[in-house]
């Protein structure tokens, strides 16, 4: 059973007063995870202040995010494959965030000048230095709201 259409019908159960036993033995879990699921679901959404998005425990983008960071931080030389990769035109959403990290990661730890990361990604220099500071604001305004 999808587990949206499941989580519903847990609630639903609820409501005419079913132990937690019970509705567990329905489903097949424990009655710690039928209280778990319960609490979860009245919380709310809330609203990721970097990415603007809605998201349920922690932000989908700002895992990503951190993964790749990391992943930019333990990259050894196959980093020149990596700008290549995102050297290119593409534009989708996953991309354009990847290309936004680089910049930083490549500014901010490599030391790298805007002109040298404008030439290894095909792009200009004050395109660069806008994302990058465009990003950095972001990430600045991001940060204090943790
Ligand atoms: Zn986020």
């Amino acid at each position: 059973m999808e587990v949206a259409k499941r989580n519903e019908e847990i609630r639903k159960m609820r409501r005419p007063r079913f132990t937690l036993r019970q509705i567990g033995n329905k489903f097949g879990i424990t009655s710690e995870r039928v209280r778990q699921i319960l609490l979860r679901m009245r919380r709310k959404y809330e609203q990721c202040r970097r990415h603007g998005v809605l998201y349920f425990g922690t932000c989908r983008h700002c895992i990503n995010e951190k993964s790749y960071k990391k992943k930019l931080r333990d990259m050894g030389p196959e980093i020149k494959a990596e700008i290549a990769r995102l050297a290119v035109k593409g534009r989708t959403g996953e991309m354009v965030q990847e290309r936004n990290l680089l910049i930083q990661h490549l500014v901010e730890k490599k030391g790298f000048s805007f002109s040298r990361v404008a030439q290894l990604l095909h792009r200009s220099h004050s395109t660069i230095s806008k994302t990058y500071k465009r990003f950095g604001a972001r990430r600045l305004r991001g940060s204090t709201a943790q």
